[in-house]
């Protein structure tokens, strides 16, 4: 089962958390897991085409392996997130643990976005992550374009469910270039056309 629209479950769990955007007549991007010297520069290039703003959830170590692309992103104009050190599920990491990964991310990347890896953060995570002055964001509408069971049009097929104030996650990762690279274009194109814009968190 494909959960495309963020379970209300999740969201009574973390009220807190941010899962819709502010503007109802906009789209909000955003991409996890880069950056990737394969799939960045692509997802750069075609943002670029749009002339769109979007949101880059990082992961450290992929920081530190490759900085020129941070610096890319943010001289583009992108807005930048935490995304863990090493992609971290919280459900699975102790709490020190947990916080010293988001806290390394700090020595790389300046913002007080964060986004939990696959979603997963215990309460007490989450309370702390909030209590140091960060805001956590979800998200609205899952792409699955990692997902090697689902074919882009799909996913461009799913995308006309997309409402004005959807947070969008996509991966700029190798196992989701295929599915990304064969439907992200149309889908910006689809949303375009139906008159939003882009914004980022
Ligand atoms: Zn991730």
């Amino acid at each position: 089962m494909r959960f495309f629209r963020a379970p209300l479950i999740a969201k009574m769990l973390f009220p807190s958390g941010i899962w819709k955007g502010k503007e109802t007549d906009s789209i909000y991007l955003t991409f996890d897991d880069g950056p990737n010297p394969d799939v960045t520069p692509w997802v750069l290039d075609l943002l670029k085409q749009f002339d769109i703003k979007a949101t880059f959830f990082l992961v450290g170590r992929n920081v530190q392996e490759y900085p020129e692309l941070l610096d890319r992103i943010i001289s583009e104009g992108h807005q930048i997130g935490n995304h863990t050190m090493n992609h971290e599920c919280g459900t699975k990491t102790s709490l020190h643990s947990y916080i010293s990964s988001v806290s390394k991310v700090d020595t790389h990347i300046k913002s007080d976005l964060f986004r939990p890896p696959y979603g997963k953060v215990t309460s007490n995570q989450f309370k702390k992550l909030i209590e140091s002055g960060r805001k956590i964001v979800f998200w609205s509408w899952l792409s699955y374009d990692f997902d090697k069971n689902i074919s882009p049009q799909k996913i461009i097929q799913k995308a006309s469910e997309i409402k004005g104030g959807d947070i969008l996650v996509f991966h700029d990762s190798k196992k989701a270039f295929p599915n990304l690279k064969n439907s992200l274009a149309e889908i910006i194109e689809q949303l375009i056309g139906r008159g939003f814009e882009f914004k980022t968190l």
